[in-house]
Order: C-alpha cells, then sequence, then structure tokens
C-alpha cells in the first residue's frame, strides 16, 4: 500500500432531499440567501456545519453590524440588511464599541431624529451574537427554510457546467441533497472548488486574530485582538516589511494552528487583568476561525473600490464602513460564477479586487449579496440565464434600492 496517497473506495449514496435552492453555509450572507430564497416561493435547504447560525457575525464573535448608511445621513442598503440589523438589536444592543461616541445607531434605530443627528452618528449596532442566532433562526423557520446543521458540505456532483447534488458529511455519514441553484455562503468558497467553479486565492493572508469577550467589573466586554488589517496596496514600505504572520486559512493543519495561538494570545491577554474573579471572567471565545478573506469566486465581473461606479447589472448597494461618502453598486456579474451555470456567492467570496474585499466582506455587504442572489435563486432556471432586469425589479418591490440614483438626494 502507498502510504502516501491512497484510493477510497467509490460507493452509493442515499439521496436526502431535492430543493429548489441549497444554500452551503449559515453566515450572514447564506442567511439572508436562504431567507430571500423562501421568501420568494422557492423549497430551500440551508447547511451548515456548526450548530449555530451567524458564522463570524456570532460563533466568530464578529458582532459588530457595520453601516448601512453612508455616513452622510443616508441610508445605503435596505431590505434584508436593514431587517437583519434591527433583529440584531431587537432585544437590547451591547453599549457602544466605538471610543469616540460617533457610533450608536441610536439616531437610526429610534424614531425621530434629524438629518443632523444623523450625520454624526451611523446606521450600526454591536449586537448580543447568541441572541442574533437563535433570533435569526427562528426567522428562517417561520419562512420555511429547512436548516441542517452539523452538516458540512463536502463535495459537489457537476454535469454538463451545472452543479446536480452536493454532497454532505454529518452524524448519518454522507449524503447526497439535488438541486436546480447553489448557493455557496461558505465564506471560503469551498463549493465553488468542490464544484469546479473558477476561485481565486487572497494572497496576502490574514492576521492573527484573537477577538474575546470578557466579564469585567460587572460590564461584558468585547476585546478585539487583531483588529484590522490594510491591503498590501497602501501599506508603507516599513509595514510591508514588518508584516508579521500570515494566515491563508485555507488548509487543516495550518487552521488548527491559527486557533490555538489565537487561544493562546487571548488568555495572555486576559490574565494580564488578573485571575478569575467574581468580577472577571472569561465569558465567550471564538468557535470558528476568524479569517477574513481567504478564496473567492471568480465571477464574470471583478468588483473594484472605485466609488460611485454605475452598473447596468447592480442589484444592491453598500457603503465604505472605513469612511465617510463612499457608495458601491454592486453587479450581479460579481455573484456569479463564470463558470457553473447554476452557481453563485454570497458574502465573504464574492468576486472582488483585493481592495475592495476588504470593503465587500462586511455584514452587511453579505447581507445584500445574500439576499441578490437568494431572490435569483428562486427566480430563474440557473444563474446564467438570469432576467437581471426582471431581479432589480423585484428586489425593488421588495424593498431595496438598487441603482446609486434611488438613493435620497444628499442633503
Ligand atoms: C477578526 C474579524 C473582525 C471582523 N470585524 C468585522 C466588523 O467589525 N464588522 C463587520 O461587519 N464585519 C467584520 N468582519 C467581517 C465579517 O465578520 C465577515 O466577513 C462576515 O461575517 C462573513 O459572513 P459570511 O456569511 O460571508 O461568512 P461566514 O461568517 O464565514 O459564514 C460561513 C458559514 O459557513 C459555514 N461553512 C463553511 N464551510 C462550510 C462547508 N463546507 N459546509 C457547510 N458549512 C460551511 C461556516 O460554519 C459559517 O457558519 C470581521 C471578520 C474578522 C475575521
Amino acid at each position: 500500500m502507498d502510504k502516501k496517497l491512497i484510493i477510497e473506495k467509490e460507493r452509493t449514496l442515499p439521496v436526502a432531499g431535492e430543493y429548489d435552492v441549497v444554500v452551503a453555509g449559515g453566515g450572514v450572507a447564506g442567511i439572508a440567501a436562504a431567507l430571500a430564497s423562501a421568501r420568494n416561493g422557492a423549497k430551500t435547504l440551508l447547511l451548515e456545519r456548526t450548530y449555530m447560525l451567524g458564522g463570524l457575525g456570532t460563533a466568530g464573535l464578529v458582532t459588530i453590524y457595520l453601516p448601512i448608511c453612508d455616513g452622510m445621513g443616508r441610508q445605503v442598503s435596505y431590505g434584508i440588511a436593514e431587517e437583519l440589523l434591527r433583529l440584531s438589536a431587537k432585544h437590547g444592543a451591547e453599549p457602544n464599541f466605538r471610543v469616540d461616541g460617533r457610533h450608536t445607531g441610536k439616531t437610526w434605530l429610534e424614531e425621530g431624529h434629524s438629518i443632523e443627528e444623523k450625520k454624526k452618528d451611523r446606521f450600526d449596532v454591536q449586537y448580543n451574537g447568541c441572541v442574533f442566532a437563535i433570533l435569526c433562526e427562528q426567522l428562517l423557520i417561520e419562512n420555511g427554510v429547512d436548516i441542517l446543521y452539523g452538516t458540512t458540505v463536502a463535495s459537489a456532483c457537476v454535469d454538463n457546467d451545472k452543479i446536480t447534488a452536493v454532497i454532505t458529511e454529518n452524524k448519518s455519514g454522507r449524503q447526497a441533497f439535488l438541486g436546480k441553484n447553489f448557493i455557496d455562503a461558505s465564506g471560503d468558497a469551498d463549493l465553488a472548488l468542490q464544484s469546479g467553479a473558477q476561485t481565486e486565492e487572497f494572497k496576502q493572508g490574514n492576521v492573527l486574530a484573537s477577538w474575546y469577550y470578557e466579564l469585567i467589573d460587572g460590564k461584558f466586554k468585547l476585546n478585539m485582538l487583531g483588529f484590522a488589517d490594510i491591503p498590501d496596496k497602501y501599506k508603507t514600505k516599513e509595514q510591508l516589511e514588518n508584516k508579521g504572520k500570515r494566515f491563508k486559512g485555507l488548509e487543516g493543519k495550518e487552521l488548527s494552528s491559527m486557533a490555538v495561538q489565537s487561544h493562546a494570545s487571548l488568555l495572555q491577554d486576559f490574565l494580564k487583568k488578573g485571575e478569575i474573579t467574581e468580577n472577571h471572567a472569561l465569558a465567550q471565545i471564538a468557535t470558528i476561525p476568524q479569517t477574513r478573506m481567504t478564496r473567492r469566486i471568480e465571477g464574470r465581473v471583478v468588483l473594484d473600490d472605485e466609488p460611485f461606479k454605475s452598473y447596468e447589472d447592480s442589484v444592491g448597494l453598500i457603503s465604505n464602513w472605513r469612511k465617510a461618502g463612499p457608495v458601491f453598486e454592486v453587479p450581479y456579474g460579481s455573484l456569479i460564477s463564470k463558470n457553473i451555470k447554476n452557481l453563485s456567492a454570497c458574502g465573504r467570496c464574492i468576486s472582488a479586487t483585493d481592495t475592495m474585499w476588504e470593503l465587500s466582506r462586511v455584514i452587511p455587504c453579505c447581507a445584500v449579496t445574500g439576499e441578490a442572489v437568494g431572490t435569483a435563486a428562486a427566480m430563474f432556471q440557473d444563474f446564467h440565464s438570469a432576467d437581471v432586469k426582471a431581479l432589480q425589479d423585484r428586489l425593488r418591490k421588495n424593498g431595496l434600492r438598487v441603482k446609486y440614483e434611488e438613493l435620497e438626494p444628499l442633503q
């Protein structure tokens, strides 16, 4: 027997279900996609490898729903992006996460605030991840989505440039689910890779992130070690030379080692403030890897970071979480696979340049792109044959603004 390679025995798998739309991954993008798909009449299955919805936004402790406004007093993202933001704060938001006091979300969440007040605030919120995960679960079930937890999408069957089934692994073993349209919301373009769709990796890699919740002096506090990174394009020579260790986030061994380092670093940080007492506890650590950009689909369009660029096939609008002002249209072409006709992506793995990826990976854009592909998946035979004008009209009917000129004028 060759000890480096072995051949897995071919086997026949049971078909565990047949759906119109199958969504791989239940982070914010997958939640939005499944919700939109079911609301638009499709029999929808959501496959999630953990036992909790929300992905990085809950299990990954990234509980900051970045702005759905442009910082100039104007809302930019509507529809499910707004619905999920409001849902995340339904039973109360967590205390302000920004030191400058600018980002409270209050002027947007509460009625009766003036445009001048909104200009000084942003439409964002820090939420309780555990509550949000349960509320999302209830919302999807109410809307008729079938959720299958503990289920990893492991492989895909492809025929004639179309996925016919995904193969999953869970406690029941390996099974197949048939579908008409498939949405990759895995964050890492796993399904795209498995189906032979063209993908791109993020070469720069990820900084070590060790976000954790601590109970300290009666407060439940989010500590953000490894806060953020800037794209290499904007780094000085010195910053480039001192980049430190990076993680690509695409290999089992590397991800395990990253988790071990992250745990060690947060424990050390926690203990700097003393031992465990009734006023000091390590309250929550991430149960999925905290990677930002890993792998994405190669779409028909690669979304770039030029603000206010007009796309005829725009299916949603997002803002720039780093600075006030810019608005981006999100073209349908950046969400669909170039070569697999019934595969689209949303969230962290849409087709974007490295600099845009840093903006498009955040929670509001995950919801916007999820709603767009979930709606398209329910409406059309496949993503390549979609009537984009009809899709835009449906999105508008559902309360979205899809083109820049549909926003309120700046005041
Ligand atoms: C350290 C850090 C800080 C960040 N800070 C912010 C911030 O402050 N605000 C903000 O808005 N965004 C922030 N982001 C980005 C944002 O959190 C994520 O990009 C966003 O939540 C991604 O959502 P998603 O649904 O695309 O992917 P994910 O949240 O990664 O969800 C993917 C889901 O798919 C599941 N999955 C993966 N592979 C499979 C498979 N093969 N089969 C079945 N299920 C699978 C996963 O378990 C997961 O639930 C941050 C990210 C990081 C890492």
